[in-house]
């Protein structure tokens, strides 16, 4: 196996027994991105001389216990989103309104990250402000799907999902409002971790919708979710948000067999045949482990999206703003066509007159998702739903019809609005275009949703197909 090729866990067993170096692991992965890049457009910044340097460093050091309990990622490439802003580093959000944007401070996740050791590789590719569902509004060109390079890889994280994917990296951080991390794990078939809004601090990601944020991560399996997680997760002073909740130990947590857990199962009425099959196989797995499957309704769900659309662009009209023309360079013009949909949306539905309309009853419905879950979670432990009712679609094949486009945001939104955490995990292929399977839980619950996935990915290992490229 090539060293790029490695999850995170197998790459520090291989860095603390001396098999290879740091300087050798970000090498092959620089190596991957060569080859790849030209085909994926997964990357917007390589940063190849300070990943390098760093290596060097974190070989220097050595991979002893004594190193590996203080930096349980030392030495270990990872690709983050180019929403999070990066000391030093240019940080995008995807717009060319930024493209000159150097940040002075770091996100608390990549200030997190560095501490445990990480090396920044690379800035993945998204859509611009995180605003998509398929990597299209991206204003630094399309992200393509590395299993069909004519067929999207998912959005707004679409190049992280990618980059993981094609074995860039060994995983990569991701932001989630409303499906972002879930679809194009998904779509690329990568782990896609979406955690309890507020578990991971939001302080240094350019926001999309305040109330709706989530910091998350692709990985390579489950094992590297619980990983990377024990690192992001926690109180952070600047994000106000932020309950004081402790942080269980999720990687100790994960190999404990399943006890008592009843699962149930939502299905969307329009679901193709071939996934649907995928998804009931996926239950099946589950059940064979003692898992009990009730079949659930959210009695609210077909108004999710509406509501969804209303709340997220009421947030972006007041969160983009900041971006007048006298902070960051470019004026308001730069802004593309989608920022200026929602903006505009946004500041129609909280404008006097429609508020009330628009805006309030769009909380209300809010509130009542986040009841039925509630409601559903007072019978079952954790809820699972295919992530997607249909497989990676072409590119160009819904740009000319937003609507559509939001319409793929279905089953992924609801999580946001009601803060829950979710987990996409790979469950199987169709016509070798992967299928993902979501698990959800009530707040704060990513031990358990983790434990499921792991114990699912040891008997249906789907996570270890990779695409060829
Ligand atoms: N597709 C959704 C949107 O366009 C979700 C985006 C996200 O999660 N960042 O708003």
């Amino acid at each position: 196996m090539a060293l790029n090729e490695l999850t995170i866990h197998a790459a520090r067993t291989g860095l603390q027994a001396k098999q290879f170096s740091s300087t050798e692991l970000v090498k092959a992965c620089l190596a991957r991105i060569k080859q790849t890049e030209s085909k994926i457009n997964a990357l917007i910044t390589v940063c190849e001389p300070s990943a390098l340097r760093e290596a060097k460093k974190a070989d220097q050091n050595g991979y002893q216990p004594s190193v590996a309990s203080r930096q349980p990622l030392a030495g270990i490439p990872l690709v983050i989103k180019d929403i999070f802003s990066t000391k030093g580093i240019k940080t995008t959000a995807g717009a060319k309104l930024l493209a000159n944007y150097v940040p002075v401070y770091d996100a608390t996740v990549v200030t997190r990250l560095k501490h445990a050791g990480a090396i920044i590789l690379a800035k993945a590719n998204l859509d611009a402000w995180a605003h998509g569902s398929s990597g299209e509004n991206s204003e630094f060109g399309p992200t393509k799907n590395p299993w069909d390079l004519s067929r999207v890889p998912g959005g707004s994280s679409s190049g992280s999902a990618a980059s993981v994917a094609a074995d860039q990296c060994l995983a990569a951080m991701g932001t989630d409002t409303g499906g972002s991390v879930r679809l194009p794990a998904s779509f690329c078939g990568v782990v896609g971790l979406k955690p309890t809004y507020g578990r991971v601090s939001r302080y240094g990601a350019i926001a999309l919708a305040s109330s709706l944020d989530s910091m998350g991560h692709l990985t390579k399996d489950v094992t590297d979710a619980a990983l990377i997680l024990q690192i992001t997760a926690g109180p952070d002073g600047r994000d106000a948000t932020m309950p004081d909740q402790p942080v269980p130990d999720y990687q100790k947590n994960l190999s404990p067999p399943l006890k008592n857990l009843t699962i149930g199962s939502l299905l969307p009425a329009k679901m193709a045949p071939p996934l649907k099959k995928i998804y009931q196989q996926a239950l099946t797995v589950l059940a064979k482990q003692g898992a009990k499957m009730i079949s659930v309704k959210l009695p609210h769900l077909d108004f999710a999206i509406a509501a969804y659309y209303l709340i997220m662009s009421s947030e972006v009209s007041a969160n983009l703003a900041r971006f007048d023309g006298t902070r960051f360079g470019a004026d308001r013009q730069k802004f593309g066509a989608e920022a200026k949909r929602r903006i505009m949306l946004g500041t129609y539905a909280l404008s006097a007159g429609y508020y009330d309309a628009y805006y309030r009853q769009a909380l209300k419905v809010r509130t009542l998702i986040a009841q039925d879950f509630a409601q559903t979670f007072t019978k079952v432990d954790l809820i699972a739903t295919p992530v997607s009712p249909e497989l990676p679609f072409k590119l160009g094949e819904k740009t000319a019809d937003p609507l559509k486009m939001y319409l793929s945001d279905l089953l992924t939104v609801p999580a946001n609005l009601a803060g829950l955490p979710a987990l996409s995990i790979p469950s199987g292929y169709v016509k070798q275009l992967p299928v993902g399977i979501q698990f959800l839980g009530p707040l704060f619950s990513e031990a358990k949703i983790l434990q499921t996935a792991y114990h699912y990915e040891q008997q249906a290992p789907w996570q270890k197909k990779r695409p060829r490229l």
